[in-house]
């Protein structure tokens, strides 16, 4: 049963004409499919309406071809043929009693116009302001441009309310929606009455909230979600911000309240706490009669109540935590506490949006395979002819196989060579910032624990005959990878010379403890995502003087797709790491590494203590090679995978993945060379060529 305590956060509240259901408010979040994927994200949001969500949001949709932020993966509602696909959303998201909303956004200064090709429009022009720093500005809007996009909008409305939304919300957060930019002095220079006083920079806001009720005649919420503070000297402040609120207090149906930039917004566990944003947000509810929605990454229902009751929020906003656990609402509603997924706040799920692909989920391994697939993250499908299973190595490849291999029916059998369940988790989980990562093994170890058919052997490490006696129908073998201590990964692709009286440390050796102390370290970074970086802030704590050496411009270089990168360049200057960048070891001596420039070849002698390399891991695939030269069919297996790390090492969100793909293959028909997903290819268009 629910603790009674948390009764509150399932009490109905109304939106202007609407009433949600419970106080669990899924914003906006991306998901890298968009338009591109209208099918695979409609299965999405269900999943999200299914799990017991009271209001339930597309993503970034625009309005109109002048404001595209990215070409593939947003909404769009540009004309009525998008409608459809986004009445098919609007009707998943309301099919178990949830609100539905849609957030309508015109990109300005963001938006490059890569695919439509139209000029960027803007509050005030200049170059255009995205993480890919598109070398093209936008025109600054005349009167005509602003009277066009009220009427942009207002064809929005319609067709929104036509594809059924119960919610309009008006993108104006993140330093992304062109609200903000009206707002903002950073982006607002005008001089006529749309620029200057505060009460001006928001006429564009008042003009179109009314515009949405007229042209919806007050029969849907209009919500607005705007940045809590914006930094820069010009930036839209948090004291600004509850200046406007208090002008506008009635303005909205709801204000959505969402931290500054989306890297401050949406930060990671390693740098940002669940509930971070609550200073910011404290006391705005005393500004308006009108309900507030806040996020920040809330995983536990008892900060949710606090902020409740304590009158600082009443809707809980959730993007990511409702990434990794679509039934949150429902898990807490029936005092399922020990079932909630928690996000490890990695961004994995960013990173999918950053690099235009489709997003993944470190936690839920069926984030955008709902349709795509037919993964669903709580219910299995049901077990095939086969009966048991065997899974080597119990690291987060391991642990998900064997839990959705047993929710699936299947006689589990879990053997991990160590005493400890988690495999690199368990490691990595000590490493300065990433404890929250431990919940990738905490998940999943209590859930196997309860099932009566799974069996689990610590301290087990099996050879290649254990195995055969097993006689198990399917054997995985997930027993990882470990870091090269050699230097080869992106740039040297066979080992540099290195001179035997230099110690050399990979990140394995700093884990199991052993560490160079109070020493001069060179830290060669050719891994470009979190490890370089936390390992630095490890040796700097350990007493060491950190060189990081990376071939790339920045360092972390990878970790601009997860929002962190600015964040871990300042962490590494403040704590007085010297960096290195367009730079590689050539050669490793005793006492100094050669350093070259990755542009001119040009050399550079670095005295150092120690040399830590983080560049990349060897497969473990010797027991499965070992156990595939033995005559393993006659010993009744029938199938044996290598999977996880110890096939292809990526980060970990790859190997829960890779665990549920061989669960979820267990008894299918092999695919043979046919696609293992299900995709959608546009209609193509009846009409002639228009070629003169
Ligand atoms: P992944 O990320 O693919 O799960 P990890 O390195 O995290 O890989 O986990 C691999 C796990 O496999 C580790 O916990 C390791 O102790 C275990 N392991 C490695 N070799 C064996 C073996 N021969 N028998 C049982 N367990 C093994
Ligand atoms: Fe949370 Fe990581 Fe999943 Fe994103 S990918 S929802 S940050 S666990």
């Amino acid at each position: 049963m629910r603790d009674p305590r948390h009764d509150i956060l399932f009490t109905p509240l109304q939106i202007g004409p609407k009433t949600a259901p419970n106080r669990f408010y899924q914003v906006p979040h991306c998901n890298g499919g968009g338009y591109r994927d209208p099918s695979a994200v409609v299965e999405m949001r269900r999943t999200k309406a299914e799990g017991g969500w009271g209001v339930i949001f597309t993503e970034q949709t625009e309005i109109h071809p002048t404001s595209e932020i990215t070409p593939f993966i947003e909404q769009h509602l540009w004309d009525d043929r998008d409608i459809p696909a986004l009445a098919r959303m609007a009707d998943a998201m309301k099919s178990h009693g949830a609100l539905a909303g849609i957030q309508l956004a015109y990109s300005g200064i963001n938006g490059p116009n890569l695919y439509s090709r139209e000029v960027p429009l803007a509050v005030t022009g200049g170059p255009i302001l995205t993480f890919t720093s598109d070398p093209v500005q936008a025109r600054t809007m005349d009167k005509e441009d602003i009277a066009n996009l009220r009427r942009w909008f207002r064809n929005a409305f319609r067709r929104s309310q036509q594809a059924g939304f119960d919610l309009i919300c008006l993108y104006g957060a993140h330093g992304f929606g062109i609200l903000q930019h009206f707002l903002s002095r950073a982006t607002n220079h005008r001089t006529d009455d749309y620029g200057g006083s505060l009460t001006n920079r928001a006429r564009f806001l008042r003009e179109i909230v009314e515009d949405a009720r007229e042209t919806t005649k007050g029969e849907l919420a209009i919500t607005l979600r705007m940045s809590l503070h914006e930094g820069g000297p010009q930036g839209f402040s948090n004291a600004e911000l509850r200046d406007f609120i208090a002008m506008h207090a009635d303005l909205p149906d709801l204000w959505d309240l969402a931290q500054g930039s989306w890297e401050a917004c949406s930060g990671t566990s390693r740098f940002k706490d669940e509930g971070a944003q609550e200073d910011l947000v404290r006391g705005i509810k005393d500004l308006t009669p009108k309900p507030i929605v806040g996020v920040g990454r809330f995983t536990s229902a008892d900060a949710m109540v606090r902020q409740i009751k304590a009158g600082i929020l009443d809707f809980i906003g959730a993007a990511r935590p409702s990434i990794a656990d679509p039934f949150l609402p429902r898990k807490v509603q029936e005092g399922r506490y020990e079932d909630i997924r928690e996000c490890i706040g990695c961004n994995i799920c960013v990173s999918g949006d950053m690099t235009q692909g489709i997003s993944r989920c470190t936690q839920n391994t069926a984030f955008m395979e709902e349709w795509r697939k037919g993964w669903h993250p709580e219910r299995p499908r049901p077990r095939g002819t086969s009966e048991s299973v065997l899974i080597v190595g119990a690291g987060p490849t391991g642990l998900e196989a064997a839990l959705q291999a047993a929710k699936r029916g299947y006689k589990v059998t879990l053997a991990e060579a160590t005493t400890t369940l988690g495999g690199r988790v368990t490691k990595e989980r000590a490493l300065p910032g990433l404890f929250a990562w431990g919940r990738v093994a905490d998940y999943r170890t209590g859930q196997l624990a309860p099932l009566p058919n799974v069996e689990i052997y610590r301290d087990s490490p099996l050879t290649p005959e254990d195995i055969l006696a097993m006689q198990a129908d399917h054997v995985a073998i997930a027993t990882g990878a470990i870091w090269r201590r050699d230097a080869v990964a992106r740039l040297h692709l066979h080992p540099i010379p290195t001179d035997p009286g230099m110690p050399l440390y990979t990140p394995d050796d700093l884990m199991a403890g052993h560490y160079p102390e109070g020493q001069t370290v060179a830290l060669y970074d050719d891994d470009h995502f979190y490890m370089g970086s936390v390992l630095a802030e490890l040796l700097i704590a350990k007493g060491n003087r950190v060189h990081f050496i990376t071939p790339a411009v920045k360092v972390a270089e990878w970790t601009d797709n997860t929002l962190e990168q600015g964040t871990i360049m300042r962490r590494l200057l403040d704590l007085g790491v010297e960096t290195h960048l367009s730079k590689a070891p050539e050669a490793i001596g005793a006492k100094e590494v050669t350093l070259a420039c990755t542009w001119t070849g040009r050399q550079t002698a670095l005295p150092c203590d120690a040399v830590l390399h983080v560049t990349s891991r060897t497969p473990n695939d010797r027991l499965y090679h070992q156990t595939k030269a033995l005559d393993w069919q006659s010993a009744g297996i029938k199938t044996l995978k290598l999977i996880g790390d110890a096939a292809a090492p990526g980060p970990i969100a790859w190997a829960t993945y890779a665990g549920r793909n061989w669960a979820e293959s267990l008894d299918q028909p092999d695919p043979g060379d046919a696609l293992t997903f299900r995709r959608e290819i546009a209609a193509l268009d009846p009409g002639p060529s228009l070629l003169p």
